[in-house]
């Protein structure tokens, strides 16, 4: 019996060890989030999830890379058959995060990286799953940069660029909700900020994050 207990406390201990962590990196529109998504996920051990999403691709996406793309009927049933861990609206189009991929990857301990937006954060967390979960919220230096940003992608509709700056001013009111706020001034510059954070939340380090600076950042940018 004691044998027993042992290995079932070694099985339990090592499982505990060996799943990985969700890093949710959230940011509002045109702050430069799916660049250090990107960056991320080049450090090893680190996997994105890829969305399904009813938006059309933009030019340089690629359907199974950037968002598995799919119609509002298949979206549809893939929310019927719960296979959603969460699933949200943004501006107009549906986007959700499959389970199957994910729990699997994070079993076999590796980090996955969800580049969701506020809506989808808030559902995660309520869903308390048995995993690490470290929350950033990624914002740009200013709005006038934020605008620059905008309209420099390929959409460069000026409704659109006006819609995602309201849209701005609301998302940002969301950045209580994550662990981190991070501002985007200079790729390098954030992305060694977040990898400070995430070496530090998985290695149960103390990292360099200071909190008056970003709430006085945020308060000029409300
Ligand atoms: P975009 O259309 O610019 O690629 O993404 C628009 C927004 O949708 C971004 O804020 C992005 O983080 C968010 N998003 C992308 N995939 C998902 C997802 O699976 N779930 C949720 N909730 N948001 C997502």
């Amino acid at each position: 019996a004691i044998k027993f207990i042992e290995t079932k406390s070694n099985q339990l201990s090592m499982s505990l060890h060996k799943r990985g962590a969700m890093i949710i990196l959230s940011s509002p529109s045109g702050a430069g989030k799916t660049t250090l998504v990107k960056l991320i996920s080049d450090k090893k051990n680190n996997f994105i999830s890829i969305s399904h999403t009813t938006r059309s691709p933009r030019s340089n996406e690629i359907n199974g890379v950037d968002y598995y793309f799919i119609n509002k009927n298949q979206f549809q049933k893939l929310i019927n058959e719960k296979e959603f861990l969460e699933y949200a609206e943004v501006f107009g189009n549906y986007y959700g995060t499959s389970k199957k991929e994910i729990i699997e990857k994070l079993n076999k301990g590796k980090n996955v990286i969800f580049d969701i937006d506020w809506q989808g954060t808030e559902q995660i967390i309520k869903q308390k799953l048995n995993y690490k979960l470290i929350t950033i919220f990624i914002l740009p230096p200013s709005k006038k940069v934020l605008h620059d940003r905008l309209s420099n992608r390929d959409m460069k509709d000026k409704l659109i660029v006006e819609e995602r700056m309201k849209q701005f001013d609301k998302d940002i009111l969301h950045w209580k909700n994550y662990n981190y706020v991070v501002i985007n001034d200079d790729l390098k510059k954030c992305l060694s900020k977040i990898i400070n954070i995430l070496d530090s939340e998985l290695n149960d380090k103390e990292n360099t994050y200071n909190k008056t600076v970003i709430e006085n950042h945020i308060k000029n940018l409300i």
